[in-house]
Parts: C-alpha cells; structure tokens; sequence
C-alpha cells in the first residue's frame, strides 16, 4: 500500500467518467491520483464524434454534472462541439490538467497481491491502491463485416472518424445504418449533397423532441438567477425519470412514447416510404432516436431510402441483393459501436483476465465491481442504467460511491475489497429476471445486447440504483 491517508487512484480515460472521478477526488482532498489518456485532450466520446449536425438528444440543462451547471448552452439539445468545450472548461476549473497524462495509452493493468501496476504503450509503469475504468461505453467502431467494404474506391468513414476533409458538397454519399448518429447526420448534410443513400437495416422509431436555440435572455436569466438553473436541470432529470418509467414495464408511457412516434410517422407523405420506416418492435426496444429533422430530411428529393439488403461493397457503391448498384462518391458507416470493449488488458487475482469474465454475459457486481478484480471499479460499465437515465447522473452516483471505498482505503479500514462472487452471481440473477419485464426484452436487435444476447442494462428504478450504491456494504466483498 502506498500513502495510507491518500490512496494512489489510477483512472483510464479523461471523458465525462473520469474527468468526474479526478475531481471528485480533488474535493474530497485525495491528491494521489492520475489520469491516463490516450488522446491528446479530454472529452472521450464529445472529442471522437464531429460528424455533422452532432448534437446531444438529452436536454442540454440536464447534461451536465451536477455541481457545474451551464447557464451557456445554445440549444435546448447541446450541440457537439459546445459539450466538447463544456468539458473542456471543467478540466481547466477544477485544476485537473497537472493529473492527467495525455497521449498515454494503457496497454495492461495487473493486480499484483495489494496494488495495481500500469503498463503504458510507451514502456512506462505506475503502480496504485485503486483502478478505476472510466473507458467508455461507446468508444470502438464497429465496422460492419460486409463483403468489399475495402473496395469501395471513394473515402470510407465511420461517423465516429468522420473525415472533414472530404467535401460533400454535390457529392453522392452513402449511410449505412439508421441508429441516432444517422438519424442526425441525414439530416446534416441532406442540403449540402446530390444525393443520400440511406441503406435501412431495421427501423427504429423516432420521436421529434422540437430543439430550439436558446435566447440571449434566456441565457441572460439563467446567469442571473442560479436557481432556475438548477430547477431545469432537476426538470430535465425528472423527465428522464418518467421515460425510465415506461422502458422498464409501464405500459401506458410506452403507449405514449409509441404514439408519439406514430405522430411522426404520419408526417411521411408518401405511404410507402411510411411503410418502410415503419418498425415492428415495441417503441424503446432499441434506443429511442430522438430527431426533430429526421422525418423531414429522409422526404427530401435527394434523399433515398434503401431498405434492400446490401450484398457487397463494389468500388463503385453498394449493390443490393435486388441486384441493384447504388453509386456512390462517398461511403459513411452510422453503424455504431462495439460496446464496453477496452483497449487495454485488465488481470485481476489469480492472472484472471477481465476480457474472459466478461465475454458472453458479463458479471458486474452493482455496476461498478467485477469479482476477481479486487481494488477495481467501472463508471458507466455494463448494466449501468445507460438506456433509461443521464449518464452524467449514472457517473456521479457511482463515482461517490467508487469515492466512499477508496476513503476507506484511506482510513486503513481495509487494504483491499473483492466483490463476492456468490453476491455477484445472485445480483445478476434478479437483474436477469427484472430485465425481462422491460422494453429491452421486447424482441429487437441492439447494442444492448450481450453475446448471449441478452439486455446488460438496468431494469430497476432509478431509486432504486440510487440505494444500491449509496455506501458499499463491505458483507458484499471480500476484504484484507
Ligand atoms: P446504433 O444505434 O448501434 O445503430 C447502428 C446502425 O447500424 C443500426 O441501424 C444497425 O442496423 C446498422 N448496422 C450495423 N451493422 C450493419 C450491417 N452490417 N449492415 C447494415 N446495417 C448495419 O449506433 P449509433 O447510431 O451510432 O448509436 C449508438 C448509440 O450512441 C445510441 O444508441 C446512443 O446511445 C448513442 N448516441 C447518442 C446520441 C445522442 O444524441 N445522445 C447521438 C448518437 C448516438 P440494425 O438496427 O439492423 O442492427
């Protein structure tokens, strides 16, 4: 053990989670920490996602942390680039610069008896009491296996490596995938192209959240008095609430949410379009897409939707298994993510690697422990209630409670803390049952989905996760 009063914390990334975990420790005086960061600056998914129209569909008061709200935000829906400066302003305000390494990759970490030891891509080590991923959820690409993708003879690009110096002006651009990142990059450059190709796999239902910008008085009032800031983002987090409410069983705000999802679809004109877009699933199975534009963009006579299966990638477009080539100057993959993956090795006691225990279906112990890896804790990992709450919420519960175990490091209470395996075990069994009571269980394919493809989400009320992690129940682990 290094410093009893300040445990040494190692934390993996500088997005939202772990610029959350430095400063939680700098209030509570814990000066022993780091940041490892493999880009050059912080904001994890607001600095990797610049694809045109990028905005958040959460309500911008409520996308913030809790002690820092914005009275700044331009849109009612942030845009992109002003999270990415939100964030960017919290590393400068709190001082959390001289923690954090930046361009270090971690390439391993290894329980080794009492600590953890940090291997860089450099060569570098750093040992630590305390690990903390704060990796994020949605970080890898997922590129679709697609016969010729490499042959496409134009740029290729994921949305989350958007290429900004291609021009699309006039150009013939293909999307495939139809998730939010789609539903927002359509509508960003319909006006700009010749045409757009969306290539529609599924369809997924769309509710239009009318966005606005926000007056110079609004902004004015919102500065002047604290208070209402801190009301709208209570409002926002409360509107949040009541969705959680419907994803996890309550029928009558499903029918709600569905039918104004329907009301949007009556805004395609044409019937067949309507048809087409058109899903079969319960509305919230998959993410909701929260899109004012969406609807309007996808009528546009430039615009096209192709639900044909794709077959290959030729140099030229995308042939369809009608046998039809859609040509294409440019090739954008909207298709979305790896999830929870790391970049890095995690071992824990015993040589256990993390990739093992959490390949299939993952075991998580309260969302932020994972049995065998002791000292080790996750911010907004699998089973986090990622689909129905604010992940700047879901952060900070979880970082005071990740707070409270490393204070009781610090008090010499105990050296290390492994979450039970039994408990583990037991926890997820109760999840598994829940999780078949909400929408998620509802038939559809989604990133939700573990190898076994089963929901790794949280199926409780959000009171709920609030009392599972308001103080670590030390009966839950085993400690030295
Ligand atoms: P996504 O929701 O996982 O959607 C991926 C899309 O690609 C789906 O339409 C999928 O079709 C399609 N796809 C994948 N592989 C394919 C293949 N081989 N052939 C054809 N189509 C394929 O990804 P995303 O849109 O990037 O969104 C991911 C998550 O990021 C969201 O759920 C949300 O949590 C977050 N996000 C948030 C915001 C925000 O405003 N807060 C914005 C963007 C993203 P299937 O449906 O058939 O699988």
């Amino acid at each position: 053990m290094t410093a009893a009063a300040q445990p040494r914390v190692l934390i993996i990334g500088a997005g939202m989670s772990g610029l959350l975990m430095g400063i939680r420790l700098l209030q509570s005086g814990n000066t022993n920490f780091r940041i490892f960061e493999k880009a050059p600056k912080a904001g994890g998914t607001w600095r990797e996602n610049t694809y045109p129209n990028l905005a958040c569909d959460v309500f911008a008061v409520a996308y913030t942390y809790s002690f820092e709200p914005n009275p700044d935000w331009n849109y009612r829906f942030a845009r992109g680039d002003e999270i990415q400066k939100y964030f960017e302003r919290c590393e400068r305000k709190y001082g959390l610069a001289p923690f954090i390494s930046y361009s270090t990759a971690v390439t391993e970490a290894r329980w080794e008896k009492d600590h953890w030891e940090i291997l860089t891509a450099s060569g570098e080590r750093d040992r630590g009491d305390v690990l903390v991923s704060a990796a994020g959820a949605l970080h890898h690409p997922n590129y679709p296996d697609i016969p010729g993708l490499r042959e496409f003879a134009g740029p290729c690009f994921h949305t989350a490596r958007w290429d900004h110096t291609v021009d699309l002006r006039g150009k013939r651009v293909g999307v495939i995938g139809t998730g939010s990142t789609a539903s927002q990059v359509v509508p960003g450059i319909v006006d700009k192209v010749a045409e757009v190709h969306l290539f529609q796999r599924t369809p997924q239902w769309v509710m239009p959240t009318p966005d606005r910008k926000v007056s110079q008085a609004e902004r004015a009032r919102r500065h002047r008095f604290p208070w209402l800031l801190r009301l709208q983002h209570r409002l926002g987090l409360f509107l949040m609430e009541i969705f959680s409410r419907g994803v996890l069983g309550n029928r009558l705000l499903l029918r709600y949410l569905e039918a104004g999802c329907r009301a949007n679809l009556r805004a395609i004109r044409d019937p067949e379009l309507r048809r087409k877009l058109t899903p079969d699933y319960p509305a919230a199975c998959k993410r909701l897409v929260i899109s004012e534009d969406f609807a309007a963009a996808i009528q546009r006579d430039n615009a096209h939707l192709v639900t044909e299966r794709i077959e290959r990638i030729e140099p030229g477009g995308v042939r369809t298994g009608d046998g039809h080539l859609h040509e294409l100057d440019v090739l954008v993959l909207a298709t979305g993510f790896a999830p929870y993956k790391l970049d890095f090795e995690v071992i824990g006691a015993g040589g256990r690697r993390l990739a093992e225990r959490m390949a299939g279906s993952p075991l998580m112990y309260r969302t932020v422990g994972v049995p065998g890896f002791p000292n080790y804790f996750v911010l907004f990992g699998p089973y986090s209630p990622i689909g129905n709450m604010s992940i700047i919420e879901n952060s900070e519960v979880q970082a005071n409670y990740v707070l409270q175990c490393i204070e009781l490091i610090g008090r010499g209470v105990l050296r290390s803390m492994n979450p039970r395996e039994d408990v583990a075990l037991a926890l997820k069994e109760d999840m598994r049952r829940q999780i078949r009571n909400t929408v998620w269980a509802g038939g559809c394919n989604s990133w939700y989905l573990d190898g076994n493809g089963e929901a790794v989400v949280y199926p409780f009320q959000y009171a709920h996760f609030r009392r599972e992690l308001r103080a670590p129940l030390l009966a839950d682990f085993e400690t030295t």
